[in-house]
């Protein structure tokens, strides 16, 4: 634990009993929240992370390990004992209420004085910037004014942490980009903590500052999205984040970060930015299919580190982006460019790539 985390998961296990023996809805997560951050868990359904989020706001108690909330213990304390609070999915607004009584529900429930209850309101209103709203039902709100009155709602008792479990999965498309963005924006604009539930991992690289990735109850990375994406730790990380392409071969040198691995007689080089593997050892190379210079793009006398020849089996156009499929020495390949750079697809293609442009991950 850093002396500043907010939230502290120090090797937490929680196991439901079931027929066929225990199911370790989650195994042996440890996780650090600092002050302030926009904190993902990210992973496929079933991955354990309403069970994590669970067991941070208190409705879960894990078989092993312990939870720490701003450096105290509080493994087996009562949700509305931890000072954090839980937003459900689609936020679930009391729709026959107004959205005042919705902001003001939990402080009339504490029997707090009217005259509190109106001030505090009115400043988170105004916090949000919906002050003309408070007569409005949910139902006669945008999305974006919906989040506003929601997460108002859940600031009302100045939680020093917020958990949120999949608030934007039942938003279509088109709002819940909307929402997204400003939920971001609010979030740094309050400088709230948010734990954030999500299977989307689009979702969870557009707001992030970092994200712990989980599969199968454990977390299996925690980092920037930047380093997700670019340094992923394991083949389950690379394929669940963005598209990639999966090469196979041997370890032939070893001697620098830049290691050579054969493949099928062809030396490809690569980097290894984790563990240096060993030579003779069986690795896998992820490249990024946006990694890749299609044609003659290193005319300008720039050599690349590698390259193969291509025959181009299937173009997709993608809105901007141009998605090719090519057969190669070494396999088939998945490269995408800028559509206006076009593509003769009756031609065989020269493909280049930089070491840096391929990592070394352990083999899948
Ligand atoms: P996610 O939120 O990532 O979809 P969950 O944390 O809800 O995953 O579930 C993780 C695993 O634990 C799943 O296999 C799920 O079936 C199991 N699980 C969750 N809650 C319970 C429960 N109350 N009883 C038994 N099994 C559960
Ligand atoms: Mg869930």
């Amino acid at each position: 634990m850093k002396e500043t985390s907010i939230v502290y998961l120090d090797q937490v296990s929680k196991i439901y009993p079931s027929t066929n023996g225990d199911v370790y809805a989650v195994r042996d997560v440890t996780i650090d929240v600092q002050p302030g951050e926009f904190y993902s868990l990210l992973g496929s359904s079933g991955s354990g992370k309403t069970t994590t989020l669970r067991l941070i706001g208190g409705f879960e108690i894990p078989e092993y390990g312990r939870v720490h909330i701003s450096g105290d213990e509080v493994t087996t304390l009562p949700p509305y004992r931890r000072n954090v609070h839980t937003v459900f999915q689609n936020y679930a607004l009391f729709p026959h209420m107004s959205v005042f009584q919705n902001i003001a529900y939990s402080l009339t429930l504490a029997k707090v004085p009217r005259e509190e209850i109106g001030a505090r309101v009115a400043e988170a209103l105004r916090m949000f910037r919906i002050e003309n709203l408070g007569d409005r039902r949910p139902a006669q709100l945008s999305g974006g004014q919906q989040q506003r009155v929601a997460l108002a709602r859940a600031l009302i008792n100045r939680p020093k942490v917020l958990l949120l479990d999949e608030p934007l999965s039942a938003l279509d498309a088109k709002i819940r980009d909307e929402v997204r963005q400003e939920l971001r924006q609010l979030q740094k604009q309050i400088d709230l903590t948010f734990i954030y539930v999500t299977h989307d991992q689009e979702e969870a690289l557009a707001l992030s500052d970092r994200i712990a990735v989980m599969h199968n109850g454990r977390v299996e990375q925690i980092g920037t999205p930047k380093q997700i994406y670019n340094y992923p730790a394991s083949p389950f990380v690379a394929q669940f984040i963005g598209k990639a392409n999966f090469l196979t071969g041997k370890v032939v040198d070893n001697s620098s970060e830049v290691v050579h691995v054969d493949m099928q007689g062809m030396v490809i080089r690569a980097m290894a930015p984790n563990d240096r593997p060993i030579v003779g050892e069986t690795v896998t190379v992820m490249i990024r299919p946006e990694r890749f210079k299609l044609g003659n793009q290193t005319a300008d006398n720039q050599v690349a580190d590698n390259q193969v020849v291509g025959k181009p089996v299937r173009v997709t156009y993608v809105g901007q982006l141009i998605e090719v499929q090519l057969e190669t020495t070494i396999g088939l390949l998945t490269v995408m460019q800028l559509s206006n750079d076009g593509i003769n697809e009756t031609e065989d293609q020269r493909l280049t790539w930089n070491a840096i442009d391929g990592i070394v991950i352990p083999s899948m």
